[in-house]
């Protein structure tokens, strides 16, 4: 079985994108838990947080920016927002290649919501 999100950063697999480069890809949600949920991904297969090696600083650095960009873009930068990323099973870790997800657009009230 192939990667959805891997599908997804080589085009097999359409969805709503808002922004790709080479190296990252955001896109919506499919089961959107604010009015702005985005994922944002590295396009190479990282399984989680755990396989994060120094030569991933540059990427991620770049990851986070974006996604303050992001945020300014849907319009909910200088009210707030939540980048969130699950690690694992007891961590809500649904999908095996990192994401960071990008809430925002309504009172996000706890650490799940
Ligand atoms: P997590 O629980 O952190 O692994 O979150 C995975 C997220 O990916 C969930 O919020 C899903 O709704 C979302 N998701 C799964 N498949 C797709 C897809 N094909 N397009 C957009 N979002 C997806
Ligand atoms: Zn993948």
């Amino acid at each position: 079985m192939g990667c959805i999100f891997c599908g997804i950063a080589s085009g097999e697999v359409p969805t709503n994108v808002v922004y790709e480069d080479e190296e990252l890809i955001a896109f919506r949600d499919i089961q959107p838990q604010a009015p702005t949920h985005l994922i944002i991904i590295p396009k190479t297969h990282i399984l989680s947080l755990n396989e994060l090696k120094n030569e991933h600083r540059g990427l991620l650095g770049k990851l986070i920016l974006l996604a303050k960009d992001l945020a300014n873009k849907e319009g909910i930068g200088s009210k707030g927002y939540r980048l969130t990323v699950n690690c694992g099973s007891e961590g809500g870790q649904l999908v095996p290649h990192l994401h960071f997800h990008l809430l925002g657009g309504r009172k996000l009230n706890d650490w799940l919501g």
